[in-house]
């Protein structure tokens, strides 16, 4: 039977190299990770099925025991495209379901065949004078009813969404026939969200902070500077010293606190068990409140700002 509830601490996947993928699932999945954060668009699920079809041969888990997530990338948002689009991440990750499939962005692009190029990425041809995002007319609704058709078929246990607002979120709420399960938005002491998740909770979703360690997962994009670093905040490193653990437990703990499940990206064995040992010790109420008090608002993930940047094409979601 499958996992019913989906663990509160996932091994997020974007931007791990093919050459160390299989090996860090495998590793995760040794240190105690049941939950993986995977996606078409990160360009290595093949190499995540690598990693889980090792585990399970070692005996170290059955298929079962863990909850493997993957997201519908932008150019397979037509509903004839859905179903492709998750068959061919079953088939690189080796799996015959997912636990959840999500979509990814609320952004649906034209359409570029797996035979063309794989993962698709934003470009719609990259090898153009002038390479651009396009855009496909499909509306989320038509999506979102093609999301539910893979549930029925057994594909998918849970369908869910990301980066979506609360308006989007009101939307779908008015014509899923199958509910949303979980939320997956960008959340961290600098962007606490705390009115969309109240939102998607009210509504029973369960809720999902992606980059939960803030700035550091865009420094190698260069989207972000090392002083925007919020595990160097002093209520950051006091609470550290107080509970007696690294400061970037102390951000992990709090989305956790706060009821938030938590997907922390790393290549180091060291940093996978550090990310994973959050169950042993509490932030008293002035901590937390002293971290959400470092909320900005400030997105390092915006649709706005990096498609303008890296894709040549204007395409805010949340302005
Ligand atoms: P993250 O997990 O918050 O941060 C990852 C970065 O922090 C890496 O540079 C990692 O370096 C470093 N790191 C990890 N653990 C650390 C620790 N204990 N101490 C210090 N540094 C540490 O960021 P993310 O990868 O952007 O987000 C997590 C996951 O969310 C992604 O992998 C992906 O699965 C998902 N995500 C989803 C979306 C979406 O649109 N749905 C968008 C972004 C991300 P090392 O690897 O060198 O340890």
């Amino acid at each position: 039977m499958a996992l019913q509830e989906m663990p509160k601490v996932g091994l997020g996947l974007w931007k791990i190299a093919k050459e160390d993928c299989a090996q860090t699932v495998y590793d995760a999945i040794v240190a105690g990770y049941r939950h993986l954060d995977g996606a078409c668009d990160y360009g290595n699920e093949k190499e995540v099925g690598e990693g889980i079809a090792k585990a399970i041969n070692d005996g170290v888990v059955s298929r079962e025991e863990l909850w493997v997530t993957s997201k519908l990338w932008n150019t397979f948002h037509a509903p004839e495209h859905v179903q492709l689009a998750v068959e061919k991440s079953l088939e690189d990750l080796g799996l015959d379901y997912l636990d959840l499939y999500l979509i990814h962005f609320p952004i649906a692009q034209k359409f570029v065949p797996i035979e063309t190029r794989y993962p698709p990425e934003w470009f719609f041809d990259p090898t153009a004078d002038e390479p651009k995002m396009e855009l496909a007319k499909v509306p989320l609704y038509q999506t979102w009813h093609a999301m539910e058709a893979l549930v029925e078929k057994g594909l998918v246990k849970h369908i869910g969404v990301c980066n979506y607002n609360s308006a989007l979120l009101h939307d779908l709420m008015t014509y899923a026939n199958v509910k949303p399960f979980a939320l997956q938005i960008e959340s961290h002491p600098y962007n606490t969200q705390e009115k969309l998740i109240a939102t998607a909770k009210n509504y029973g979703l369960s809720v999902t902070a992606f980059s939960p360690l803030g700035a550091l997962s865009y420094l190698e994009l260069d989207m972000a500077s090392a002083n925007e670093s919020v595990l160097e905040q002093a209520v950051v490193k006091a609470a550290a010293e107080r509970v007696n653990k690294t400061p970037a437990q102390v951000v992990l703990r709090w989305n956790i606190q706060r009821g938030c499940s938590i997907i922390p990206k790393s290549t180091k064995l060291s940093r996978l068990k550090e990310n994973l040992a959050l169950f042993d010790f509490a932030l008293n109420d002035s901590e937390m409140d002293a971290i959400a008090a470092l909320n900005a608002d400030k997105r390092f993930n915006d649709p706005g700002d990096f498609c303008q940047a890296a894709f040549n094409t204007l395409h805010p979601i949340y302005d």
